[in-house]
């Protein structure tokens, strides 16, 4: 626990595909924290211009405009290979620029104050959890270093050690990395704190880029996970491109154009689409306009319940096969199920409600909790017990989270031998031991994969590493014991030791090669910093052009304010010209100087307000 009550205060942050939440543990409850456009919701966005750097509403609001250099779903980025086919196919959807980067690591390209940059998914998601924490800071009126952060129950090593590396980034101490469903039913737990006995709990988390099943038994204060299931490109974001296909092919019917190539009108388009969705959720017709989407011409058009599920209906019940997959898993019946817990925005569609109903025989859904703030909520709960903050209520909350694929290496023949089977609780270490495969070998390669298939090449290949100077020996006499340590976060580590000469040798994976290095990760957190500096600077000038503006303009109402003007002295018509000349030099040179330093405008503010301070003397 850390010294003082300051560095101990810590929040739990929702660093959600499309949006972020951040809560705290505060007077013996959760509190979620608004941003400063009063959203509990901060878009998970961060934009690039001429002048300045934006991130949240204001880089989402201006998104039509700047496409190119608009970025957002980092997170489905973080911690993967440019090469990797999911990758890829989502590349061909985005209108930002995503490059190979060393080491096959994806580099996003964008255009800042007219210089071309290039961001790591860690540096974008570190601006986003940067912004949350100041709302936090901001919110609390004092600076917060700690953070538990929720991840996709499916994020693997690599997306884990990434998202906390982006927390680094921002200057942030993760205390705890845990899974969103996990978090989710401690907000539940809470809700429902005053029930007694077992609980089975299905939490259905289906949110913009995802969609994650957990089941859990809740007893006493321990959260147990008996089993999950999800997908990591499956979610509203899926549901908005069905329907943005839809219109382009409508469109194209209409006026014989094809506009998928272009990007401004698409994300237009896309926008539209999503409000069209959200409002679909409550009535059941909505329209989708607009204004000047592709060569002057206007689109609108009208879109039903009926044919939004249509157009999603396969998607939808992929949501339902994840839910019998978890149950399969957990080896419990549906029968057994005491709630169904909906959490993520796109579970408040009512055809996706209805088929969870149906598939649990009419069973009424959980809808208590917040969909968008339950994750933020429970990860803020945990952020409490961790630092020991916590009051009774919490104090004996214990999480047993699971692995929800195996892990193994590869043996000969290209076969995975599974050291750590999926649905493992956490934390846990395993060894295995395993023998040389040819006379005198001195090097044993660890290749290290996830997954549930026989074959290596059919699973996700995490990292690899040799373990040297093997004492030569006939084949199958050198023993190797590999251990896995699976961490509290999910985090593996992986040592191998010879054991036939007694002699132990050690090597883990610390450096897999596409995560950032320590140089890497200290470069961004100073280029984070040089950021924020320009940000301010940014703001800075916002703010002295706006108060020169304000007072020019209020000037010139005031002397032409006749009751204002009724209490002064009678005005010399040659002083009030004088006065009238200054303001409307001022407010041309406004015209003409979009943004300057901001001494230029305070000098010219203290000019303006010496000339019309003369009237108020
Ligand atoms: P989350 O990742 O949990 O923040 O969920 C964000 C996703 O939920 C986005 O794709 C939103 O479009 C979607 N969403 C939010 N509200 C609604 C709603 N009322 N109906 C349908 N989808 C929604």
């Amino acid at each position: 626990m850390a010294n003082n009550q300051e560095e101990g205060l810590a929040i739990g942050i929702d660093l959600g595909t499309t949006y972020s939440c951040v809560a705290m543990w505060q007077n013996d409850r959760v509190e979620i924290i608004a941003n400063d456009q009063g959203n509990m919701t901060t878009p998970s966005y961060v934009a690039f211009t001429s002048a300045q750097r934006l991130v949240g509403d204001p880089a989402m609001n201006q998104v039509a405009r700047n496409p190119t250099n608009s970025v957002f779903d980092a997170k489905r980025l973080i911690g993967r290979r440019f090469s990797d086919p999911l990758v890829q196919s989502d590349i061909n959807l985005w209108p930002f620029k995503v490059i190979e980067g060393p080491s096959d690591k994806p580099m996003i390209v964008v255009n800042y104050k007219g210089e071309e940059k290039r961001f790591a998914a860690e540096e974008i998601s570190s601006m986003v959890l940067k912004k949350m924490r100041e709302m936090a800071e901001a919110y609390l009126g004092t600076t917060v270093k700690n953070a538990v952060v929720t991840v996709l129950t499916y994020f693997n090593d690599s997306q884990r050690k990434a998202t906390r590396d982006a927390g680094g980034i921002a200057g942030m101490n993760v205390l705890r990395i845990i899974n969103e469903p996990t978090a989710a039913a401690i907000a539940y737990g809470l809700e429902k704190s005053g029930c007694i006995g077992k609980k089975n709990v299905l939490i259905f988390d289906l949110g913009g880029g995802t969609a994650d099943v957990s089941l859990l038994t809740i007893e006493k204060g321990v959260f147990k996970v008996k089993a999950v299931a999800g997908d990591t490109h499956l979610g509203g974001e899926d549901f908005d491109n069905r329907m943005l296909k839809h219109y382009v092919e409508i469109f194209k019917r209409q006026h014989k154009v094809d506009i998928s190539g272009d990007s401004r009108g698409l994300r237009r388009l896309r926008t539209a689409c999503e409000k069209a969705k959200r409002i679909l959720s409550s009535a059941i017709e909505t329209t989708i306009e607009v204004d000047c989407l592709f060569n002057g011409i206007d689109f609108f058009s009208t879109i039903t319940c009926a044919k939004f599920v249509e157009l999603n209906m396969d998607l939808f019940r992929k949501c339902i096969e994840l839910v019998k997959k978890c149950l399969v898993d957990a080896k419990i019946d549906k029968s057994c199920v005491h709630d169904v817990v909906l959490t993520g925005g796109s579970s408040r569609i009512p055809k996706v409600q209805q088929l969870l109903r149906d598939f649990f025989d009419g069973k009424e859904l959980c809808k208590s909790i917040n969909p968008d703030e339950a994750v933020a909520y429970g990860a803020a709960v945990q952020a409490a017990i961790v630092i020991g903050m916590g009051n009774e209520k919490i104090q004996d909350i214990t999480l047993l989270d699971v692995t929800p694929l195996s892990l193994g290496t590869e043996i000969e023949g290209q076969v995975m031998s599974v050291l750590i089977p999926r649905n493992t609780i956490i934390p846990i270490k395993k060894e295995g031991v395993f023998h040389t495969l040819t006379d005198n070998q001195t090097v044993m390669n660890i290749s290290v994969y996830e997954g549930e298939r026989a074959r290596c090449c059919d699973n996700n290949f995490l990292g690899e590493f040799d373990l040297c100077g093997i004492t030569p020996a006939p084949r199958g006499v050198g023993k190797v014991i590999i251990c896995f340590d699976l961490d509290i976060n999910g985090v593996l580590n992986v040592s191998a030791e010879e054991k036939t000469t007694g002699v132990k040798r050690r090597v883990t994976i610390t450096n897999d090669k596409w995560r950032l290095s320590n140089e890497e990760i200290e470069r961004m957190v100073q280029d984070g910093e040089r950021y924020k500096t320009e940000d301010d600077y940014h703001m800075k000038k916002v703010k002295a052009k706006l108060d020169l503006e304000n007072y020019a303009y209020d000037m010139k109402n005031a002397v032409n304010d006749e009751n204002i003007c009724a209490k002064l002295s009678p005005l010399d018509p040659a002083v009030k010209k004088k006065i009238e000349d200054a303001i409307e030099q001022v407010i041309q040179w406004l015209d003409d100087h979009q943004l300057v330093d901001s001494q230029l405008y305070h000098d010219k503010l203290k000019l303006l307000m010496s000339i019309c301070n003369s009237i108020w003397i």
